[in-house]
């Protein structure tokens, strides 16, 4: 049993005018497919092979191959699922775990946005749940939090890909815009039912 890509839940050009189709396509079609075949090259005839991609995750940290392919593909999974063209609307239960943990969906708004600005050079942003609250983190390169001693250790229910190929084409430089278009597409439900799994 090998890893597969997964379809998108949308058409390439559904997330726009926030991200564009080609953006889309080549981050689907040629990065995320590229992870899942050097994920699926790293752990053949190793202990790893059949493992879950959840176990894979918890013991990659010294295996950079395991390490980068197999963050590359869970977190762009979790990524495209997390993203809607109907997104944008918060649900209740999102709404008081947010201002629980953060104030206000402002103060949610501003840490996540800061965690994905402030990323140097390519990574990924995290709403993560930890210990029954929300919390907000950033890691470098394919790494998530559901690695050993990565970011805030959390459940990660969000992510936000900011590697220039998630919006160089649309963006170029803009990194902020491309972030503070993100947020008229997160699928709230699908993190709503991350949140109660978590
Ligand atoms: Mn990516």
């Amino acid at each position: 049993m090998s890893f597969e890509l997964p379809q998108l839940p949308y058409a390439y050009s559904a997330l726009e005018p926030h991200i564009d189709a080609r953006t889309m396509e080549i981050h689907h079609s040629k990065h995320h497919v590229a992870y899942t075949n050097n994920l699926n090259a790293a752990i053949a005839s190793t202990d790893l092979e059949g493992k879950s991609i959840i176990e894979i995750l918890h013991a990659c940290i010294d295996m950079p191959a395991v390490r980068n392919n197999g963050g590359g593909y869970y977190n762009h999974n979790l990524f495209w699922t997390i993203m809607s063209p109907a997104g944008g609307q918060l649900t209740s239960t999102m709404e008081n775990a947010i201002n629980e943990s953060f104030g206000s969906f402002d103060g949610f708004k501003e840490a996540f946005t800061k965690a994905a600005t402030t990323r140097f050079g390519s990574g990924w942003a995290w709403l993560c749940v930890k210990d029954g609250k929300l919390e907000v983190c950033s890691t470098a390169n394919q790494d998530n939090p559901i690695m050993p001693g990565i970011g805030c250790g959390g459940t990660p229910i969000l992510c936000l890909d900011v590697w220039e190929h998630a919006y160089y084409l649309n963006y170029q430089n803009r990194r902020p815009d491309y972030i503070t278009a993100f947020f008229n597409v997160i699928n709230w439900e699908e993190v709503e039912r991350l949140y109660r799994a978590a």
